[in-house]
């Protein structure tokens, strides 16, 4: 399938392997390096990542809550550039 990439919500549409099931996000913070979002897919494979950009917890207003993790901050999804993983670096 190809055309153009819909999106709804603010999230857009990641390359799923046929047949398989959206894992889900992880956020992938070590040190000295940007932290970035990967998109994985249900087999384990990740399929997009995309530089993690931050916004300030609505609900607390950085002081930390049950919605953020006690982080003071979530990921500003509107803000994210997905891109396809690279593949066999
Ligand atoms: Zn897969
Ligand atoms: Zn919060």
């Amino acid at each position: 399938m190809q055309g153009t990439t819909s999106t709804s919500g603010g999230v857009p549409a990641f390359h799923v392997h046929p047949g398989h099931a959206f894992e889900g996000f992880e956020l992938v913070d070590r040190p000295n390096t940007t932290p970035i979002l990967v998109a994985r897919c249900q087999c384990g494979d990740v399929l997009d990542v995309a530089e993690a950009r931050f916004a300030t917890c609505p609900e607390c207003d950085g002081r930390g809550c049950a919605r953020c993790g006690d982080t003071g901050r979530i990921v500003d999804h509107a803000a994210l550039e997905w891109r396809v993983a690279p593949s066999n670096p």
